[in-house]
């Protein structure tokens, strides 16, 4: 078989990725190869169906070769390919696709060559390195020391790279823009990502999955991924078709459809954060923004810093922790603080209305809540965050949330919050502007 070799048709859509090496078994080393792999993959329209991990034990890689290539048109092995006795990738390989080995003298040439220049003498081990399966199209690596190989084989693609990443990566690329590209089709994967605030993940699956799972069945199929993390799930919708404007035609019918059922709790559709969208509400009111913050210790600023460009409308955060410094840095009243507790509305509002009056700002954003573990009480359990926001003609929300998980998740939670709240606030019409509590 050779480079030319037709056995297998244009339009590869299918692989699986084996990562070898017993040391990513270990909990010292994670396997990072199928991640870039995985992407480069998509980019050519190939979808990965499958990824496993085995060690450095033949059997295991034989018994995974031989399923992966009952499975998938393309079968990717990393690792294994080196010089020592723990690396028997291509060997097995060669064993499993009943292909015999021989050793190829320009590899041998190139590999001895490659230790003269340093006045070194190859040593045996490095041999077996030159050895190819017949057929083998070999994929040089002037990184190192392991050449890659791409093999036909019973109507399959089977191709062998190097374990380390700075080998892999740039001998993948290269076959992704030629060898490959030629072998897969004229689908590509086209992907959008919605972002969802305000509703957790199965509440957001409750909604929207009556409206994608038609999607499999459709003429052109979309996948949808639901991700969460605390306080915010994304959506990531994906279809394989021939051309972009193919794929904007039915990625905007499908992101119609799940912007109906998720109305106000959709953040974007475009990629843009929360924090983006946010940024982007203030600039289009020319609104600048405060915020005084306790129990999220600086997050919620942090969170608008991290939008490039946010000097555009951020004034400043105050942390505010103590009593003390919810009265002397944001002029909350004493008087509030001691009836109603440093945890309560009044006091999220005197802290949203004192961070915007400190700067001149035009929106205030309060926060203070118990993150915990202690502070709880009955009646304020920890997890209570009080949140308020405050802006220009009438856009005002304060409101008490209840949130799960421990200190940490709390806080990363209560941070989601307010932006979620602030981009609420800013996004109603004015004088509709409402109080709520919940
Ligand atoms: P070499 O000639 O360097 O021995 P090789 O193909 O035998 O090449 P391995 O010995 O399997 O490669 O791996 C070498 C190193 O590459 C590992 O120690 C690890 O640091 C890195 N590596 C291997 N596989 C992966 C992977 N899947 N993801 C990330 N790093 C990897
Ligand atoms: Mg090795």
């Amino acid at each position: 078989m050779t480079d030319a070799s037709p056995a297998v048709g244009s339009g590869l859509s299918t692989a699986e990725i084996i990562a070898v090496g017993s040391e990513l078994l270990t909990p010292f080393r994670i396997d990072t190869n199928s991640l870039f792999l995985t992407a480069r993959l998509n980019d050519v329209g190939i979808v990965v169906r499958r990824k496993s991990i085995v060690g450095d034990s033949p059997t295991d890689l034989a018994t995974a070769i031989g399923e992966a290539l009952a499975r998938v048109d393309m079968l990717v092995v990393c690792g294994g390919l080196g010089p020592t006795d723990d690396d028997l990738t291509r060997e097995t390989v060669a064993e499993v696709l009943g292909l015999p080995l021989r050793e190829d003298p320009r590899i041998l040439e190139w590999l001895s060559g490659r230790f003269s220049a340093r006045g070194w003498t190859m040593p045996e081990n490095n041999r077996r390195q030159a050895q190819v399966p017949d057929g083998a199209v070999v994929l040089e690596n002037p990184r190192g020391t392991a050449p890659g190989l791409w093999i036909e084989a019973a109507g399959r693609i089977v191709v062998l790279l190097p374990g380390p990443p700075r080998e892999l990566e740039p001998m993948f690329a290269e076959l992704a823009a030629g060898r490959l590209a030629a072998r897969s089709s004229t689908k590509r994967l086209y992907r959008r990502v919605l972002r969802v605030a305000g509703r957790g993940e199965s509440h957001v699956e409750e909604l929207t999955q009556p409206v994608y799972e038609p999607w499999q069945r459709a003429r052109h199929v979309i996948e949808t991924t639901i991700l969460a993390s605390p306080g915010a799930v994304e959506l990531h919708l994906s279809t394989r078709v021939d051309t972009a404007s193919a794929a904007q035609t039915v990625l905007d019918g499908a992101t119609a459809e799940l912007a109906a059922v998720l109305g106000e709790h959709l953040v974007s559709t475009d990629g843009r954060t929360l924090a983006d969208v946010v940024g982007t509400l203030l600039l289009q009111h020319g609104y600048r923004v405060a915020i005084g913050e306790s129990c999220t210790g600086g997050l919620v600023t942090a969170a608008l810093v991290d939008s490039p460009g946010s000097s555009k409308y951020l004034d400043q955060g105050i942390v505010a922790y103590s009593n003390d410094a919810k009265r002397t840095a944001l002029g909350v009243e004493a008087a509030v603080l001691a009836e109603h507790g440093a945890v309560s509305e009044p006091v999220a509002e005197a802290m949203a209305a004192g961070a915007r009056r400190a700067v001149g700002a035009d929106v205030g954003v309060g926060v203070t809540g118990i993150a915990g573990p202690g502070g709880g009480t009955a009646d304020k359990p920890v997890g209570t965050v009080c949140f308020a926001v405050v802006a220009p003609e009438g856009r005002r929300i304060v409101r008490t949330v209840l949130l799960p998980g421990d200190r940490a998740m709390i806080r990363q939670m209560a941070t989601r919050t307010a932006l979620d709240l602030l981009r609420r606030a800013l996004e109603r019409p004015p004088r509709h502007a409402s109080v709520r509590s919940e």
